[in-house]
């Protein structure tokens, strides 16, 4: 039996083991999955949760749902991957020999490693959305927020769904923010509050190339170098 290992069940492990899956031969091939986290996160659904499209448990599933028929997963971490002897060694003290290997553990924020921003007012003036428990906070905080200057800043690229940050901005000023997107209610800080919003990048644009990096025009580049400040609306 021939062994295709596949290192984190996150999107891309899960699509390529199901894909996979299709199309090799499961007579001759054992598909194992490695992943400590037993919950799949649905991660474009937590640029919803601040406003109330979705909740916590819209945005989760249990990762054995995205197992094919046929493949493993085995509920721990990836340590080290030895690849002069097809091997993987991992947390809970096995190790795994492969015929090929898949890499897919992804990638996730470090707040910390920014001065000042995972300090004091971390949780409170400053949020995440890039993180479930991140977003459910985010929308308590918006909800009791007494309005002011809102920056959504990009620390450092690259990131998981550059344009995530803008889809973040447009979705505080919808203009449809009572109707009901989705079949739900668009619950929101009252945009009144908000009396200007920046979005902040080091890159020299967000997503995409020209023209269409530009946003339909609704912004123009700053020009402080290195952190390009993009006045969106006022
Ligand atoms: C707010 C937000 C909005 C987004 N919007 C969109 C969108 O609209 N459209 C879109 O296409 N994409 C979007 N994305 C991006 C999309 O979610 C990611 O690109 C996708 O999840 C990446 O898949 P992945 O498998 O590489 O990583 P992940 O899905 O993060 O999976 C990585 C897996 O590896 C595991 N892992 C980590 N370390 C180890 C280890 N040592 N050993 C074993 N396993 C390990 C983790 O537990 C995790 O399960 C968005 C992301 C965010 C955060």
């Amino acid at each position: 039996m021939k062994k295709l290992v596949i290192l984190g069940a996150g999107t891309a492990g899960t699509m390529a083991a199901n894909r996979l899956s299709r199309v090799l031969n499961t007579s001759e091939w054992e598909i194992t999955l490695v992943d400590p986290n037993p919950v799949h996160y649905y991660q474009p659904g937590f640029l919803f949760i601040p406003f109330g499209v979705y909740k916590r448990e819209d945005a989760v599933k249990p990762k054995q749902a995205f197992i094919p028929r046929g493949g493993k997963l085995i509920q721990t971490a990836v340590e080290e991957i030895l690849p002069a002897q097809n091997k993987v060694r991992l947390a809970n003290g096995e190790t795994l020999s492969y015929d090929y290997l898949i890499i897919a553990t992804g990638n996730d924020i470090y707040p910390e490693e920014t001065p000042g921003l995972a300090e004091h007012e971390w949780g409170k003036s400053i949020q995440t959305f890039y993180s479930l428990d991140g977003a459910v906070a985010l929308a308590d905080a918006l909800r009791n927020w007494k309005g002011g200057r809102l920056v959504v800043n990009v620390v450092e690229n690259p990131i998981k769904c550059p344009v995530a940050p803008l889809e973040f901005l447009f979705l505080v000023f919808h203009p449809a923010r009572h109707a009901r997107p989705c079949g739900t209610h668009l619950r929101h800080p009252s945009p009144r509050r908000i009396y200007q919003a920046h979005c902040l990048t080091p890159a020299g644009r967000y997503a995409g190339e020209a023209p269409y990096s530009g946003g339909a025009g609704i912004y123009d580049h700053g020009s402080e170098p290195g952190c390009e400040e993009n006045r969106v609306f006022r």
